[in-house]
């Protein structure tokens, strides 16, 4: 039986938790989370904000009381100061200032990820906004209730970005997005997707700002404009979406980082330090296309690097030490109902790791021509590695809902498995679903 602390409570720690909590009951967890609530799914946030849902009631999974029912000692809006890990202490302070300090035998840190904060003038100006949190959500939601909020700059033009610009449009405000790439997205996703996401987000109204850098939010007492390097824009609002960094303080030198100041861990999720684990977003994850270390920061992750640290330290499983399979990054978007989903590396991505990747692709009606109700084009790139031929990413988009295609090629990287595996695999046929010479088989085939 240990004695496990685990410093952060939302998706990683949550996971670690319940893992713990359901499956290694003769464990004592300690939980500290410097927040109010517990596991909010920030891929809500601009569901609700748009309205596409009606409030973020269900935008949780988790509480203090449910952790407490199984057995935990929880202590929220409580923040973990200081860690000694020659001691095996843990010390934190409570909103009053009141100082706890616990011992630990295995010590699981989740203290996630904190938004990229630019150093321009103007950001603690009211009205200026970062997406994080359920209280981010909730600032946001209210400032966009003003009636006098009539324009509303989006900076940064990655998978939040875009969705925020969306549902400040859905709103019926202006939306301003800015960028300082020639195109949205460009992380996950080759111009070919990104340049018809682009049309989509223009096709509803949303302001394309490309290839421009903001150097300063202007305004007296509040927001009234943005200065870019190209203009000056009248404003009432910022909502900052310009990325995140892991939140890795704690380790103070003595944990191992990465080149992004990361937890470094092994596949068990442990770090330099035996029994001590990091999880999630301040941790690093194994890329299967890479095949090296890596950060991916997506809650799908978090989920997974929770479940085998909880595993671990709680005591591994018939003995045996869990281990993570590595990760695709897989990720999809849905924007004014077009989608876009990916798994691993695009080729500017494949690029950077090294590779010299090739693609094939292929466009085509997801059903046969005769199917004339909900039967929408669907585009495919499938990238590879020029040398050994292995399957390194796959990005499709289409107004269908062609999302769990993607997982398909998210095991193809993961198993390595080559281009010309997929040439001839068995896909089965029905008008209902799909065409018999379809775009997986379509885009394998004339891969040269
Ligand atoms: C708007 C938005 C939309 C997103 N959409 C998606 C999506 O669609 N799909 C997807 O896969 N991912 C999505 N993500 C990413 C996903 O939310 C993160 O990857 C995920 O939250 C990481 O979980 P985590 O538990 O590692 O970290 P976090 O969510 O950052 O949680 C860290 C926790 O640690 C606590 N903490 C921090 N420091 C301390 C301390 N010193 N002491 C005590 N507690 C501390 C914090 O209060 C927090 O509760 C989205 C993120 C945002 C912001």
């Amino acid at each position: 039986m240990s004695k496990i602390i685990l410093a952060g409570a939302n998706h990683a720690g949550t996971a670690a938790a319940n893992t713990i909590l359901d499956n290694h009951k003769d464990n004592s967890l300690v939980i500290f989370d410097s927040n109010s609530n517990i596991s909010y799914l920030g891929c809500g946030t601009a569901l609700w904000i748009g309205r596409q849902i009606d409030n973020p009631e269900g935008l949780f999974y988790a509480s203090k009381e449910s952790f407490e029912k199984k057995g935990a000692v929880v202590h929220m809006e409580t923040e973990v100061k200081r860690i000694d890990f020659d001691k095996k202490t843990v010390s934190a302070a409570d909103k009053s200032g009141r100082e706890i300090t616990e011992s630990y035998d295995k010590l699981i840190i989740a203290t996630g990820s904190l938004p990229i904060t630019p150093k321009i003038p103007g950001l603690d100006l009211p009205n200026v906004e970062f997406v994080k949190l359920f209280q981010n959500g909730q600032q946001i939601n209210n400032i966009l209730d003003k009636r006098e909020i009539q324009s509303v700059a989006v900076v940064g033009a990655g998978y939040i970005g875009v969705e925020l610009a969306e549902a400040v449009r859905r709103r019926g405000k202006n939306a301003l997005l800015f960028e300082t790439a020639d195109t949205c997205l460009s992380t996950y996703y080759d111009d070919w997707f990104t340049r018809g996401m682009d049309k989509v987000l223009a096709d509803n109204g949303i302001i394309l700002h490309f290839n421009e850098l903001v150097e300063e939010i202007t305004g007296n007492g509040k927001v009234e404009g943005i200065k870019t390097n190209k203009g000056l824009y009248q404003v009432d609002m910022v909502i900052m979406a310009i990325g995140f960094r892991p939140n890795a303080a704690l380790g103070n030198g003595v944990l191992e980082t990465f080149t992004n100041g990361a937890y470094k861990v092994n596949l068990k999720q442990e770090t330099n330090l035996p029994g001590v684990y990091a999880i999630g977003d301040c941790a690093t994850v194994y890329s299967n296309a890479v095949q090296s270390t890596s950060y991916i920061a997506l809650a799908t992750n978090a989920v997974r690097s929770g479940i085998i640290a909880g595993h671990n330290a709680a005591g591994p499983v018939a003995g045996t030490a869990l281990e993570s399979a590595g990760v695709q990054g897989s990720n999809g978007i849905c924007i004014f109902n077009y989608k876009m989903v990916s798994t691993g590396l695009n080729i500017k991505a494949a690029e950077k790791a090294g590779f010299i990747p090739s693609y094939t692709e292929f466009e085509d009606l997801q059903k046969p021509a005769f199917i004339t109700e909900n039967n929408h084009k669907v585009k495919l790139r499938i990238v590879y590695d020029k040398n050994t031929r292995r399957v390194l990413g796959a990005q499709m988009a289409s107004y269908q809902d062609i999302s769990m295609g993607i997982h398909m090629f998210s095991l193809a990287i993961e198993e390595k498995c080559t281009i010309d595996k997929l040439k001839l695999l068995d896909i089965f046929f029905l008008p209902h679903f799909n065409q018999p010479y379809n775009y997986i088989t379509m885009a394998a085939l004339s891969a040269v």
